[in-house]
């Protein structure tokens, strides 16, 4: 039989069965490795290399307690690995990434009384039995506590018999309450009414992957929530995954669910703690888990019964996962529900370009909601040409957005302002001779941090003083941050308006849930008038209070020029902007920015955003980049640069040339150096309909590996660095 190990391999190893039972597929064994014993999952995908001769097997060890790993979530580890060309040991890894499956908690030993005294009594003794008598059983170190008495006491009485042992199950506070789908929902508007009623009539058909396209406030959500009740209607154990981008800012979705259905969803993100992570991991396995809302490794949970995917806020870039197993979520969900015949629903405003060709081209099923729930209007958006604007150095609120925001508070309402810059600064430059202040051994910009004390580095943990010297010339104090950051759009709110509240919502300010939680709790009750933020603050809140969005610098996320740049731009700055005005209050936004002409501004102005689409897929489609292209990157990294050149030379000699083939590079990376490895890419695009896996794999196995270079293919690559 094979084992499947969760390391780098590419191949499941043959063990000899137990003959007398021997283990089904998917079951948890533990198999020799070398002189090792590891944990592995009995395999039956498609065989990889070689049988070995049975005489020479080594016999497989102990089957672990725990359930199997289902059919559907074993084939979608394989789709994934051969989709995305990691071995497919390391895609088991990432969906067992979850030690503490295999160190089950020990039982916990409370203690109760018999109701027998004591052979003599003692005032300690008195203490202890008096806790017991009124409460609940006890372990002996509540009880050591509580009564102030040594564990011996306790242990003394048990060896009496006057207490009596009871083993719990130590997870079992952690079980989940089952959610109630026939609690009443909203009265849904009719067009709502029309979008649920069109997701609840797939269930029953298999497989199909839906967009559900509305302007933020039209109710996708709750739209959703009625599918989602009605597949928990279908079976007892019938189970929903509902995918978001970032888990911290999903507090008020799971209190969404919990409202909706009387008991709160499973979360899964990596912020769980190993038992938490263990208690869901088997919660689902059992079908107890019936709603989950998790990031992006949620796909690889062990559903029993998965009816139903919806994928929240679809276009989000969030979903693509850069490290180890290199994949995008949005996509690989639109698998997970294939392999498990359910329907699989993607959610947004604003659909990545991919989906929208998608339902173009009539794959994907379109259900859109036209119009802000309750008759909320959409804001009104405008720009702020800032080619006709002087501002004084070192400012970046014009006169106009200054006057707006002063409108604003004094209605007693708030303001957010956009700026996609953590920090202070982008970057620390010298006065005197030009540098910018870089570390030697990397390519990654500094950041200036803490209003301009420390430079930070936004790719690892590197920080540092801001340095008060330049590193270059020597000169003395002429080292200035150079740009604006979120902090110092702060700084210039406070000098300009020193009475008004204002904070800075960014990933190093709001670090966790908890956080996250307590900011939005700040801006709900009002006790900020001004929010500066980045794009954390794009998604899914609702601030019935914020009624302007000044986006400071629109122009920002256009000058990086990657194939994305305008989809993406239009897509933050578009859910940026459905922060304004959303209940009886409308909203404003404003958009300082140089290029007003540009097809992304003229969208957001015009609120044309079909127009938009119809553009960017024409200009892409005539290129042939994706959606009507593919693509995959190959990056190159290693400690010695001569090396990994080398290395790029020889992929180069052997590069695949043919029609409908164009290869980019190799070409030392705009993140040249990086963590101290040197860094060189390959892009190769290829004419929809070749197999690119197969491509890249016949061009990696001309060329042999080298050891101090490492090769890691993206396929349908987001970034570009
Ligand atoms: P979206 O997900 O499209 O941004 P939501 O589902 O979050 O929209 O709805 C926006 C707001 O309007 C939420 O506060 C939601 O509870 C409310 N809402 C939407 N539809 C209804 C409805 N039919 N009845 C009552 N409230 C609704």
């Amino acid at each position: 039989m094979r084992v499947l190990l969760p390391l780098a391999l590419d191949l499941a190893y043959d063990y000899a069965a137990a003959p007398e039972a021997p283990p089904g597929p998917g079951r948890f064994v533990e198999v020799p490795l070398g002189t090792r014993r590891r944990i592995g999952v009995v395999w039956d995908g498609e065989r990889r290399g070689e049988r070995v001769d049975p005489a020479r097997l080594r016999p497989v060890g102990r089957v672990l307690e725990l359930p199997p790993l289902p059919d559907s979530t074993r084939r979608f580890i394989d789709w994934v690995a051969r989709y995305t060309m990691a071995p497919l040991g390391s895609v088991l890894r990432m969906a067992i990434a979850t030690p503490a499956l295999f160190q089950p908690s020990r039982p916990a030993v409370t203690y109760e009384w018999t109701g027998a005294a004591p052979e003599r009594q003692t005032a300690a003794r008195r203490r202890v039995l008096d806790l017991l008598r009124d409460g609940p059983p006890r372990t002996a170190a509540e009880l050591a506590e509580l009564a102030s008495v040594s564990a011996g006491v306790v242990r003394g009485l048990a060896d009496q018999g006057v207490l009596r042992t009871i083993e719990t199950d130590p997870d079992a506070a952690l079980r989940p309450a089952a959610p109630r789908p026939d609690l009443p929902g909203p009265d849904l508007s009719a067009d709502q009414a029309a979008a649920a009623a069109h997701l609840r009539g797939l269930l029953d058909g298999g497989f199909r992957a839906v967009l559900l396209e509305g302007v933020t406030g039209s109710g996708k959500t709750e739209v959703y929530l009625e599918a989602v009740a009605e597949a928990l209607r279908r079976a007892p154990g019938a189970q929903v995954l509902v995918l978001v981008p970032e888990i911290a800012l999903t507090n008020q979705l799971l209190e969404r669910f919990e409202r909706r259905f009387g008991a709160a969803p499973v979360a899964w993100h990596s912020d769980l703690t190993g038992r938490a992570r263990r208690a869901a991991w088997l919660d689902v396995a059992a079908g107890r888990a019936r709603v989950v809302v998790g990031a992006r490794s949620a796909l690889f949970l062990p559903f029993a019964d998965l009816r139903l995917v919806v994928v929240d806020e679809e276009h989000d870039q969030a979903y693509k996962q850069e490290e180890q197993v290199v994949y995008h979520a949005r996509d690989m969900a639109v698998v997970r529900g294939s392999l498990a015949s359910c329907p699989v629903v993607l959610v947004s405003a604003t659909p990545s370009l991919e989906t929208m060709v998608n339902c173009w081209t009539g794959k994907y099923e379109r259900v859109e909601l036209p119009s802000r729930h309750g008759g909320a209007s959409l804001p009104e958006i405008a720009a702020i040409d800032m080619r006709h604007e002087t501002l004084p150095r070192g400012r970046w609120i014009s006169p106009r957005l200054e006057a707006a925001l002063r409108a604003t508070a004094e209605a007693g309402e708030q303001s957010l302002l956009f700026l996609n810059r953590r920090g202070y600064a982008p970057a620390a430059i010298c006065r005197a001779c030009g540098n910018r202040v870089q570390r030697d051994n990397c390519s990654a910009p500094l950041v200036v941090h803490r209003f301009g004390d420390r430079l930070q580095c936004h790719h690892c943990d590197f920080s540092m003083p801001m340095p008060r010297q330049c590193p270059k010339c020597g000169a003395e104090g002429t080292i200035i941050a150079y740009g604006p950051g979120v902090e110092r759009l702060a700084e210039e709110v406070g000098a300009l308006f020193p009475d008004l509240r204002v904070a800075v919502m960014a990933s190093d300010t709001v670090r966790t849930a908890r956080e996250a939680q307590a900011f939005v709790e700040r801006i709900e009750r009002h006790e900020l008038d001004v929010v500066v933020g980045t794009q954390l603050v794009t998604k899914g809140h609702h601030f019935p209070m914020l009624t302007l969005v000044g986006i400071v610098d629109a122009d920002l996320g256009l000058s990086g020029g990657d194939l994305r740049a305008a989809e993406r731009t239009y897509q933050q700055l578009w859910q940026v902007a459905g922060r304004a005005g959303r209940a009886e209050r409308p909203g404003r936004v404003l958009i300082q920015t140089y290029m007003p002409e540009h097809p992304v501004m003229r969208a957001l102005i015009e609120g044309d955003g079909p127009a938009f689409y119809r553009q960017e897929a024409a200009q892409r489609e005539e290129a042939g980049w994706p959606p009507f292209g593919r693509l995959a990157a190959l990056i190159l990294s290693g400690a010695h640069e001569a090396e990994v050149a080398a290395h790029a030379r020889a992929l180069a000699a052997a590069a695949p040339r043919g029609e409908g083939l164009h290869m980019m590079g190799p070409a030392p990376a705009p993140f040249a150096r990086l963590r101290g490895r040197f860094r060189y890419r390959f892009l190769l695009r290829v004419r929809k309909g070749v197999d690119i896996q197969a491509t890249v794999r016949r061009w990696l196995a001309q060329v042999p590996e080298k050891t101090g270079v490492k090769v890691v293919v993206d396929i349908d690559p987001y970034s570009f660095l």
